[in-house]
């Protein structure tokens, strides 16, 4: 298959045509083209494309074959030919052969071919380069340019005549549209328009670079810069059959239905400039010329108002004026203030009916009797006219009306405002645009309460194009004469309805995010403007063509870089919705700032305003969930600033701030495809909808989540503002570490300190202190460490020395003051670390029986450590043991927590004494459990070692409770799933410590009898096989948060047998739609009230694969009984048959007694603390949950 190319020559365009075609023995060029390798030119064929061109959409060719589309007018030219037929041409020099060429005369071009099937011409002459034609005798002519001289001879006189006389006459028509513009004092290239962009360009087939120029809507392609400067070409490609493609790293392919142009640039960065320039010309070609060709069904529209080129196809939409691209590119530059650009082709929204017919009313020439009716002719522009010349031209006319045709009320503010108000209540749209530009103002006071301005009165009296002119003159400036006459500041005016223009350094876009550091030299100056809901770049400010374009609304999020991201001081990074990401960069940190603001301002959503004010380094908008409706996905604007996430929320009027590096949890889920925050009181899920800015959002949250240095607030921090890091150690030795002899002092693992350490100032929240993975003495070194080596102390540098000081007061009540005043001068996080690590240290000493650590040896250590000094001073312990001993005057604690902490000191001590008793097993957690329902008085506190089951989970509790159980109670353990409504009897061989891990903050365990168990017993019983099939209701939903498409429920086969569970889509199917491995399915009973399940017999069902991706789907029965049977057969599949232990007395024999005296006190959280916990659980819960409905 790899040479198929080669096997399958392009059907009726011979090879040799093909290599040929480009080709031309003709002196001028065949030197610059390689010789056609040896096997016939295979070199083309590579590229040629086979076997059948790809033929855009809009191409008008026909599907026929190929020589259907050589012929004249299936090559859907842009200019109509005139005269097309055989010529021999003058041999180049050294030869005395004539060539055989098919020449083809259009209004603009004097083209020959090798063949009449080829598209692209081997020489092109522009018609408006040719001075002279002259009949040189034996059927010949002479075909005269300023520099060269083209023979052609006829096969007859007469034919020879016809040629010259078309000739002739097509010089000529061209000369009178341009009347200044004589054949001599032509320099520009022969393409009418300057070119979008040129250079050298490397072209597949040739030995040298070809000279390439992207203009309008053709790419033209020169032998040299020389003959692009003489206009005179090898070929021009129309664009309007043009396809771009990027091929490799600086490859790029100009497909047309004819040929394959393989193109190849000198960078990455100038192929994305030449990719870009050539779509934008393709853009241009197929624009539609619907609009030109009706503004210029009036002749005067035909001519550039200020210059006279032809065909002109800009426009000034407020002046109502038709003009061409060059001299557009001048008005830009006069800002909208005074005219207001757009495109004949392009800006096709633009162009309303009533716009068009004021053009056909106003247009160039009642337009010019105003602004053109003095205009010196030494004054007047032509269209060879350079652009200073152009500028000035232009300043006078319209910036300073200098050559206005004043209205004689010119001066009189009251009479022109009268006299506007009542021009527009007529047709006079003549008399409205003097008035109007002669200083009437346009949002006058009518004095007619009902129509308070000009635009109301035209309304009113039905004047549709009046209301059209004021419109696009609202905000236009009356001409003046500056005083002074300052030509030089072309754009100083001051645009009220310009956002921001200047010059940018830009990259080309991209569809990956930044990897690595840009260097300036990546970087190409450019003018971009930004206005009218556009941010437009440039190749300079005088380009009347953008380079390329972002509408504000496709504008997802905006990125400032820090300093020096990139070569360039300033950058920042404008994404957008089709996944593309747009670098720009200023040495000016001061305007890249204003041009952030600008374009927040742009894009941002009126009701996220307040995010503007914001020092913000990211703002964008993103889709989310929280709240108490998880269904829907909404729209929020989002701005980070800082370690703060502030959120405009769909459904709220102001932002809310998230401070994330106080969040419980960060962390994605899926494959990149949610954040999911959680907060003390609530839960944000932010979707991935596009990946390339929500992956920037990602990384920047959790990057502004972290530890961002050395001092306590730059720390991850809890609820209450303690590190979190501190919590965390602190809490583990709460839990293991107590009763340690020599705790704090005992130095512990160095290495393990070190990486214990690194590994919490990374991201303590990610960090599970677990007894027998860490011992205490690392933990306790690592404390120590942190604080010896925190940035600023604990104390600051700059109130340490006070503290010590304090030290000397030799009055107790004093020293207690100074102590508390001190306190009240540190910084709120300092503040409340030094109150948990006292409180802490307050605990450990009164363990000193066990732990030999009474406050005079804490002291000791953490003197030092917390003042960072060599431990000389003794006034840094002393300092520390006033602060223990005086723990509850100095930090004011009030009987309540003194008791709280009392009690949990008491069930530590019970805890640990069964420790030394060797019941303790390593790893365990304590939990709150519920008996029969979720409330306060129903709670329990379960240490739970890690063999733990179901079972003995259940017999604990009903052991406290002194609950007897009898038969035919099948008391059992849950796992209820708030968010989801739905609940799973565990098994009762299920180990629950793995099970406690998994739980969210949604979800808890409850024991209470399992109603359908005797009913589930008996049907497995009875049943004959072990599967089960029928129909149910399905409804899928993408992942577990919810997302995606919900779809309903649909009536599905389903057979589940002992390995799996498979679904049809009916009964006959023969082939499951999908099946799932039974033992990878966690069934739950219920299903949340918001999918409105059509029974209420339903199932939630979550599947995850060995690859941890995860589905929830949706089952929902017709009767209650179908539900039980399929959730037995469910439990009986997955339990090996097992539904109920046949001798449970074994079980509670086995049990180590309980201590279940530590009642409610809660010790160890899952997650957060206790009370946050349960503040996020009630979040969700704010009607009465029905899912504890039994089956
Ligand atoms: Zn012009």
């Amino acid at each position: 298959m790899a040479n198929k190319e080669d096997a399958e020559p392009v059907t009726g365009w011979p090879r040799s045509l093909r290599v040929n075609s480009l080709f031309s023995e003709d002196e001028l060029i065949e030197d610059y083209y390689d010789a056609p390798p040896a096997n016939g030119g295979s070199g083309w064929s590579d590229h040629v494309p086979s076997p059948r061109p790809p033929v855009p959409a809009f191409s008008r060719s026909s599907p026929g074959t190929l020589g259907d589309r050589m012929d004249g007018t299936a090559a859907t030219p842009l200019s109509p030919t005139i005269k097309v037929g055989w010529l021999d041409k003058n041999p180049p020099q050294g030869s005395y052969i004539y060539q055989k060429r098919w020449v083809k005369l259009d209004a603009d071009h004097l083209r020959y071919f090798d063949t009449e099937k080829d598209a692209y011409s081997k020489r092109f002459i522009p018609v408006s380069s040719i001075s002279r034609i002259a009949s040189v005798g034996d059927q010949k002519f002479e075909v005269v340019t300023n520099n060269r001289n083209f023979v052609f001879r006829a096969e007859s006189d007469a034919d020879r005549n016809e040629w010259i006389r078309t000739l002739q006459q097509i010089a000529e028509e061209r000369k009178s549209k341009a009347p200044e513009r004589t054949s001599m004092s032509l320099t520009t290239n022969g393409a009418a328009d300057p070119a979008d962009k040129s250079g050298f360009l490397e072209l597949r087939g040739f030995k040298h670079k070809l000279f390439v120029a992207v203009a309008g809507d053709k790419v033209f392609l020169y032998k040299n810069a020389e003959d692009y400067r003489l206009g005179i070409g090898i070929t021009y490609i129309e664009m309007n059959v043009g396809n771009v493609k990027e091929v490799d790293r600086r490859g790029f392919d100009l497909t047309t239905p004819y040929r394959i142009f393989s193109f190849s640039a000198d960078s990455d960065q100038e192929k994305e400039e030449w990719v870009e320039a050539m779509q934008q010309s393709i853009a241009e070609a197929l624009s539609n010329s619907e609009v030109a060709e009706r503004i210029w069904a009036v002749e005067s529209n035909r001519f550039c108002a200020d210059c006279g080129s032809p065909k002109p196809d800009w426009a000034s939409i407020n002046l109502c004026v038709v003009i061409c691209k060059r001299c557009a590119g001048e008005h830009r530059g006069l800002g909208p203030g005074i005219t207001k650009v757009r495109s004949l082709k392009m800006d096709r929204k633009v162009w309303t009916e009533e716009l068009i017919e004021l053009f056909h009313q106003i247009g160039n020439a009642v337009a010019n009797q105003f602004w053109a009716a003095n205009v010196p002719p030494s004054e007047a522009i032509t269209p060879a006219s350079g652009s200073q010349e152009r500028r000035r031209f232009l300043i006078a006319k319209y910036r300073e009306g200098k050559y206005r045709r004043y209205h004689p009320l010119f001066g009189n503010q009251e009479e022109l405002d009268r006299a506007l108000c009542a021009a527009v209540t007529t047709s006079d749209l003549a008399e409205t645009q003097a008035l109007l530009f002669c200083g009437a103002a346009v949002t006058c006071a009518t004095g007619d309460p009902q129509c308070p301005t000009p635009l109301a009165l035209a309304e009113k009296s039905g004047q549709r194009l009046q209301m059209e002119f004021l419109l696009h003159n609202k905000t236009s400036e009356t001409p003046r004469l500056e005083v002074g006459g300052s030509e030089e500041k072309p754009y100083s005016v001051p645009l009220p309805s310009v956002t921001h223009n200047g010059f940018l350094y830009k990259t080309p876009s991209m569809a990956k995010p930044v990897g690595e550091r840009k260097g300036q030299e990546e970087f190409s100056r450019r003018w971009c403007t930004l206005q009218d809901g556009v941010l437009s770049y440039y190749e300079n400010d005088r380009n009347a063509v953008p380079n390329g374009e972002i509408k504000v609304e496709e504008i997802v999020c905006l990125v400032n870089n820090p300093p020096h991201a990139h070569g360039i001081e300033s950058t920042f990074e404008v994404y957008i919705e089709s996944e593309r990401l747009y670098l720009f960069g200023l040495e000016s940190p001061d305007s890249a700032r204003e041009w952030l603001k600008s374009i927040a301002k742009s894009f941002v959503h009126p009701r996220a305003e307040e995010l503007l004010a914001l020092d913000f380094e990211r703002i964008g908008r993103l889709h989310y969930k929280g709240g108490l409706n998880l269904e829907r996905a909404k729209e929020g604007w989002f701005a980070l600033a800082g370690s703060t996430l502030h959120v405009c929320f769909e459904d709220s009027e102001r932002q809310e701030p998230l401070q994330l590096r106080k969040l419980q949890e960060l962390s994605i889920q899926g494959d990149n495809e949610v954040l999911v925050l959680v907060e003390r009181r609530r839960t944000l899920y932010i979707q991935g909808e596009r990946k390339l800015d929500f992956l920037g959002w990602v990384h920047a949250i959790q990057k502004a989540a972290g530890s961002s240095g050395h001092t306590l607030a730059e720390q991850q921090l809890t609820e209450s503002d303690v590190p979190l890091l501190v919590d965390r150690c602190i809490d583990y030795i709460t839990q293991c570490g107590l009763t340690s002899e020599g705790i704090y002092r005992k130095s512990g693992q160095n290495s393990k300190t070190t990486s214990l350490l690194e590994m919490l100032r990374r991201d303590a929240r990610s960090v599970r202190l677990k007894e027998g993975e860490h011992q205490v003495d690392d933990v306790a070194n690592t404390l120590k460490r942190f604080f010896r080596d925190l940035g600023d102390g604990l104390f600051t540098g700059r109130w340490g020395q006070d503290w010590l000081r304090a030290t000397a007061l030799e009055d107790e009540e004093a020293k207690i003051g100074e102590y508390r005043r001190l306190l009240g001068t540190l910084p709120t996080v300092n503040r409340a670390t030094l109150k948990a690590l006292i409180n802490h240290l307050f605990r450990v000493q009164r363990f000193s029986g066990e732990n030999q650590m009474n406050t005079h040896n804490l002291a000791i250590v953490f003197g030092p450590t917390l003042f960072q000094t060599d431990g000389k001073d003794y006034k840094a312990g002393r300092v520390v043991e006033d602060l223990i001993s005086h723990y509850v005057k100095i930090f004011n604690v009030n009987d309540q927590e003194m008791k709280k902490q009392q009690d949990e000191i008491m069930a530590i001590m019970k805890m640990r004494e069964a420790a030394s008793s060797g019941t303790q097993q390593a790893g365990d957690f304590i939990c709150t459990v519920y008996l029969e329902e979720k409330k306060t008085e129903a709670e329990q506190h379960v240490k739970i070692p890690a063999t733990m089951t179901a079972e003995e989970l259940t017999f604990e509790i009903l052991d406290r409770r002194k609950i007897v159980t009898k038969e035919k109670d099948y008391w059992s353990c849950f796992e209820v799933n708030e968010r989801e409504e739905a609940e799973r009897p565990l098994h009762y061989s299920e180990k629950v410590l793995p099970i406690l891990h998994c739980l969210g903050t949604e979800s808890y365990l409850v024991v209470k009898k399992q109603m359908s168990m005797e009913n589930m017993l008996i049907y497995l019983a009875s049943r004959v096989g072990d599967c089960k099939h029928g129909m149910m209701k399905f409804r899928e939903e993408r992942n577990l948060l919810g997302l995606g498409l919900s779809t309903g429920f649909h009536d599905r086969y389903f057979i589940l047998n002992h390995t799996c569970l498979r679904l049809y889509k009916e009964v006959r199917s023969h082939k499951p739609e999908k099946e799932w491995p039974v033992r990878n399915l966690k069934v739950y009973l219920g299903i949340k009230k918001k999918l409105r399940p059509p029974t209420c017999w339903g199932f939630t069902v979550f599947y995850e694969n060995e690859k941890h991706e995860k589905q929830q789907w949706y089952l929902c029965c017709d009767t209650q009984a179908d539900l039980r049977e399929w959730f037995a057969t469910f439990l009986h599949v997955q339990n090996g048959g097992a539904l109920w232990p046949s001798e449970t007395s074994k079980v509670r024999a086995s049990r180590s007694p309980q201590d279940s005296r530590l009642g409610n006190i809660s010790l160890i959280p899952l997650r957060g603390n206790e009370s946050e916990m349960r503040n996020s659980v009630a979040a969700f819960a704010t009607d009465p949950l029905t899912l504890l409905r039994n089956v």
